[in-house]
């Protein structure tokens, strides 16, 4: 099983869809939120609404969710979450505005809020050998200068850490010609952001809140790494490998090279560039699922759970550039179960 065929079949009729919400929702059947009432009906005329027997008070199964008040139905934010996950490299907003039917707008706000969802868990942080280094996006930066600055609006400052995870050799104890450039280390995990600056506050906060206590950190020798400011020593075995960032600093940290140059790859390709307000919500979808490549099933049930768990996100705050935070809210078992239907 499996597919797009398979994917309609589950979830091509709106009621399919609010079984599948409500079975996240409330995963050992209706709890209202108001009493504890554990039955409830749904309102015939309103199928997304919910009725406790006990209060009658009602609640949307979509309350909270990047769903809620939606006018799209439930069927076109779902296959939006399949082709989203889908492949790796994900979708424009004009191919779903044309494969959904809507117009570009909702297709473009439907692919944002799925993304706005897409962050990593803060306590679950990158750890043992990595490597960290910035590049820049966007605009039409000075590639060649040196002074990390972030002058020109369109362009971005955005930083990653990754894990290196050693690879093992073959029978003549040599590795691939791929991981020979990776200096025999397979990419684990990463985390990506945008900073304001790469001031030794900023790129340490970062590397505190996504790379836990205790990890081996490489750098170039950038001195934002370093010193008191950065206040590494404390957290992080810090070694940087090399002076400055010379052009031989992708001879030496091969795998976040090859992530920065695939994540600007994805940008140009994908979506033809982004603005530099909506970059840190690409950048979650490219993490989220380069985070998940090696998932043996579809990141479609993934994202559709993220988009009943995380703190939504409004089209005036996508608009005005603003992050609420794609916080988790709420951890809860993905077992669809579906709720008895109670005409009401
Ligand atoms: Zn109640």
């Amino acid at each position: 099983m499996g597919g797009i065929l398979d994917f309609v079949a589950r979830f091509g009729t709106e009621e399919r869809c609010i079984e599948h919400l409500a079975g996240l929702r409330w995963p050992d059947g209706f709890v209202c939120p108001h009493c504890g009432g554990r039955e409830g009906w749904r309102l015939k005329a309103r199928p997304r609404i919910y009725e406790c027997t006990s209060c009658h008070r009602q609640e949307s199964v979509t309350a909270g969710t990047v769903f809620h008040r939606t006018r799209t139905a439930l069927p076109k934010w779902f296959l939006a979450a399949y082709l989203m996950a889908s492949d790796k490299r994900g979708v424009s907003a004009k191919f779903l505005q044309r494969e959904l039917g809507v117009a570009y707008q909702t297709a473009w706000t439907m692919t944002h809020k799925l993304r706005h969802g897409l962050s990593e868990d803060p306590a679950l942080p990158l750890s043992g050998f990595l490597e960290a280094d910035e590049t820049f996006i966007g605009g039409r930066g000075d590639a060649a200068s040196p002074g990390r600055s972030t002058a020109n609006p369109d362009k971005s400052l955005v930083v990653a850490a990754v894990e290196k995870v050693p690879a093992p050799r073959n029978r003549n104890g040599e590795y691939s010609h791929a991981l020979k450039r990776q200096h025999g280390f397979y990419a684990g995990a990463i985390r990506v952001n945008v900073l304001p600056a790469a001031t030794a506050p900023q790129l340490g906060a970062f590397l505190k809140a996504n790379v836990a206590a205790g990890s081996h950190l490489l750098t170039d020798g950038f001195k934002g790494y370093q010193g008191r400011e950065a206040a590494l020593g404390d957290h992080l075995k810090h070694t940087p490998v090399i002076q400055g960032d010379g052009p031989n600093a992708a001879e030496f940290f091969p795998i976040i090279h090859t992530v920065f140059s695939n994540i600007k790859a994805w940008l140009v390709g994908t979506h033809h560039g982004v603005s530099a307000k909506h970059l840190p919500r690409y950048l979650r979808e490219w993490a989220y699922r380069f985070n998940r490549r090696n998932l043996p099933e579809g990141l479609d049930r993934y994202l559709i759970r993220r988009a009943v768990e995380c703190v939504t996100i409004t089209y005036g705050q996508i608009v005005a550039g603003a992050d609420p935070g794609g916080a988790i809210r709420q951890r809860r078992m993905p077992i669809p179960v579906a709720v008895p239907a109670l005409a009401g």
